[in-house]
């Protein structure tokens, strides 16, 4: 039997390893997934976590519940020997071992790209996992509370502003959908008013979310500025440190919650290989989805997709000419990747992905949104109802779904959920307040 091993259970290689699992016949392979988290994360709806619209554990899919016919194994794999065909795993308890493969699909996604400025690493929340997602609320949501204590004053003030550095489609939904939550508790807090909230988005470029036309852009700056919230373009923040937040245009205001979401890059994992690295530190992949060399040649029983490979669009649309990294092409990929392992397994001839892009569809808060496809746009509530349409459906599984639309069906009924959980990591402080200790 064939042994596959799949590098990654996000998007790629949870959908790699479902549709191998549906389409291989029985002791045509063997399928072994590694991650060292234990479900999938559908990052569009992140910044609608951040938000309170979504229940956080509802845009995770749990790898063993769904993948029932993969071996899952949470841990990382840290170095993969092709020339032997041998990867390295360390696992989440225990000591690492190596295994071998036939075959290996590299799925190891992208990291947030960080720059040295100061005071980002200790200050700054990043927006790639749930983690962070909910940190990112539960902060907003708990500086609201304490605000309301005191005064107006420097705190206060600090308090009750954020900040998000990056103006990509990430960047400004979050920061659109943080705009939003904040604005909707307004009501829960008679002590605070808009004016009293300050929201910053910083973007070193001349423009907002390239994915969409300039026209779209615009519409978008003059949405946010409309619900006060200022976008700083050709910007650059120079310092955070401890909250203080400079840019270079000389504008200075302290921030208690920044949020940074200023670009992605390939996993460093990928360099941990023996497979050659393309200048922007992918993995170069050809058009069916394997593994190739500097001058084009296929690698024999390697494979890569997702976003830290870089996969030629023969679309003619992406940006150098390869597809850009988003989820869009991550589900696609995966589904013509392991239709191809298939083909080689059966001595059959891999075929090419090819995709041509459907447009963009960001959620601004709710009740606001754009779609952009080529010079085709929709702007405000019709958007954002397509918004929540498209991701709705593309949200995996079926038991995901619903309850996403649950949580949906919720809001519109009952309002976001605005309830913090935020003591939850120091579990044991109730205990230890009130346990009795043993007399001495
Ligand atoms: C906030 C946000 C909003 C987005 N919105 C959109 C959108 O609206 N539309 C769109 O098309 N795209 C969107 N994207 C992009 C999209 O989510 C990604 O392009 C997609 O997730 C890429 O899939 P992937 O499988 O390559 O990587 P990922 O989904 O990131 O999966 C990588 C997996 O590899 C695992 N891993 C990492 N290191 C190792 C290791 N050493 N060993 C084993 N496993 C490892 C990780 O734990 C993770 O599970 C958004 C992204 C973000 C962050």
């Amino acid at each position: 039997m064939s042994k596959i091993l799949i590098v990654g259970g996000g998007y790629t290689g949870f959908y790699t390893a479902f549709t191998l699992q549906k389409q291989l016949r029985r002791g045509e392979a063997e399928v072994t997934l590694v991650d060292p988290l234990p479900y999938m994360t559908y990052q569009p709806f992140l910044p609608e976590v951040a938000s309170g619209s979504i229940e956080p554990r509802h845009v995770i899919v749990p790898l063993r519940r769904h993948l029932k016919k993969t071996n899952v194994v949470q841990g990382k794999v840290v170095a993969v020997n092709h020339a032997k065909k041998t990867a390295t795993i360390e696992p989440s308890a225990g000591k690492s071992y190596t295994v071998k493969y036939d075959h290996i699909v590299l799925a190891a996604g992208s990291v947030s790209r960080t720059f040295p400025i100061p005071g980002v690493a200790d200050e700054a929340i990043g927006m790639k996992s749930i983690e962070e997602a909910v940190a990112v609320r539960d902060r907003l949501i708990d500086n609201f509370a304490k605000a309301a204590n005191l005064p107006k004053c420097k705190e206060r003030d600090r308090l009750l502003t954020v900040t998000v550095v990056g103006g990509g489609f990430a960047g400004i939904e979050t920061f659109a959908e943080l705009r939003s939550l904040a604005s909707s508790m307004l009501t829960q807090y008679p002590e605070l008013s808009i004016e009293d909230t300050s929201f910053h988005l910083v973007e070193a470029m001349g423009r907002i979310m390239p994915e969409v036309s300039l026209k779209t852009s615009y519409w978008v700056l003059k949405n946010l500025a409309s619900r006060e919230a200022t976008v700083h373009l050709d910007t650059q923040l120079l310092s955070a440190t401890g909250g203080k937040i400079e840019l270079s245009t000389g504008i200075k205001f302290e921030s208690d919650l920044i949020v940074w979401t200023a670009g992605v890059m390939a996993n460093p994992v990928v360099r941990a290989t023996d497979f050659p690295i393309e200048e922007r530190g992918r993995i170069r992949s050809s058009a069916t989805l394997q593994i190739t060399t500097d001058d084009g040649k296929v690698v024999s029983g390697a494979w890569a997709a997702g976003d830290n490979s870089a996969v030629p669009d023969l679309t003619g649309g992406g940006v150098g000419g390869m597809c850009v990294p988003n989820a869009q092409h991550a589900v696609r990929q995966a589904k013509r990747l392991a239709a191809n392992i298939i083909a080689v397994l059966r001595g059959e001839t891999p075929v090419n992905y090819i995709h041509k892009n459907l447009g963009a569809v960001a959620g601004l808060g709710v009740g606001y949104g754009v779609f952009q496809s080529g010079g085709f746009a929709v702007k405000g509530f019709v958007a954002w109802v397509m918004h929540r349409g498209y991701h709705g459906l593309a949200m995996p599984m079926w038991e995901r779904k619903l309850r996403v639309i649950g949580d949906w069906i919720g809001q519109l009924f009952l309002g976001r959920d605005t309830a913090t959980i935020s003591l939850r990591e120091e579990p044991q402080a109730y205990f230890q307040a009130f346990a009795s200790r043993p007399a001495k």
